[in-house]
């Protein structure tokens, strides 16, 4: 059986797993082995996710399961995401009970994440047809890896899509998702950009592996020619994590030179992250730079926008307000 659910794309003998390890071929059907299977959620802002320019402040339900496509060496939610089989410490919710939850919570909206969604993918595609109908919006949290077949299934379900650019070369790719051409990442993101869905582009800079000026240049040159300057781009700060622990955190100077590299490509918004307190948290009007969202870690502390609108200037800021 051929897995089409992600870029992977897994040819199955009977009895095997896939990459993830959370699809098994048994007498030629494919099944998920985590449907439902909920091993982290929580209530935060959007702005955790990280996404800054989608109704700044609103609360979200974040729902995680467990396993990956690409079991990145330094992922900060490894003890999720890196599991391969034995117990799951997961609760079942199925994706009726999920949009309750996130009406309990008076939520925006519905958030997969912690781990990449794209491996649950049936999960969160009934979630999200469920929270349409129910009038909630819904956020794919990803590596960028859905397949172009599953992107099209999901996307008329989809408002926000968040994608992980790690790097621009196939060496990095491989060495942090193992996998082989990142192409369909960039072209599933464009689709994604086209169809209209808010996009934003998050890049954790690792030392030693993609922090070179040549690899920022080149994602900041892809994202304002492809998607276009008024895409947010948000580069975060790495902690030493699982294999990666040897390496050092990212210096705050490499990060507020990317935010340079970002802006001197053309892109509006570049965001410094997981840097309480930064000044780049913030979000100032690209035309008149009017200070215009204040923000302390994940917490909107001031939003001066009016009807989405720079209050100075009167500018339109891109996004949804
Ligand atoms: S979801 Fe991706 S990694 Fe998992 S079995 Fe399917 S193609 Fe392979």
């Amino acid at each position: 059986v051929t897995c089409l659910t992600c870029q992977k794309g897994c040819v199955l003998a009977d009895g095997a797993f896939g990459w993830c390890h959370t699809r098994v071929n048994e007498g030629g059907r494919l099944y998920s082995l985590i449907y439902g299977e909920v091993a982290a959620r929580s209530v935060n802002p959007i702005e955790k996710t990280p996404v800054y320019h989608f109704y700044p402040g609103s609360k979200w339900l974040s729902l995680g399961s467990v396993g990956c496509n690409f079991r990145c060496p330094g992922c900060q939610n490894w003890q999720c995401s890196h599991w391969l089989h034995g117990p799951m410490g997961t609760q079942y919710l199925s994706p009726g009970e999920s949009v309750a939850v996130a009406r309990g919570w008076q939520c925006a909206g519905l958030s997969w994440t912690f781990n990449e969604p794209a491996i649950w993918f049936e999960y969160t595609l009934e979630g999200a047809k469920s929270a349409k109908a129910e009038g909630l919006c819904t956020n794919y949290v990803t590596n960028g890896s859905l397949s172009r077949q599953a992107f099209e299934l999901i996307a008329p379900y989809l408002d926000v899509y968040l994608v992980d650019v790690k790097a621009f070369s196939q060496r990095t790719y491989r060495a942090l998702g193992h996998l082989l051409d990142y192409a369909e990442i960039l072209e599933v993101a464009q689709r994604a950009k086209w169809q209209g869905l808010h996009v934003e582009v998050v890049t954790n800079v690792i030392p030693e592996i993609n922090d070179s000026d040549e690899e920022l240049y080149a994602i900041a040159g892809w994202i304002n020619d492809n998607l276009g300057r008024d895409t947010p781009w948000h580069v975060t700060k790495f902690f030493p994590h699982h294999r990666l622990r040897h390496l050092p955190s990212t210096p705050i100077e490499r990060l507020e030179s990317a935010c340079a590299i970002g802006n001197d490509v053309g892109l509006w918004y570049v965001y410094l992250g997981n840097v309480a307190g930064h000044p780049r948290e913030s979000t100032c009007c690209h035309v008149c730079k009017e200070p215009l969202i204040r923000r302390h870690a994940s917490d909107v502390l001031e939003n001066r926008l009016i009807d989405g609108r720079c209050p100075a200037c009167r500018s339109e800021i891109p996004g949804r307000f």
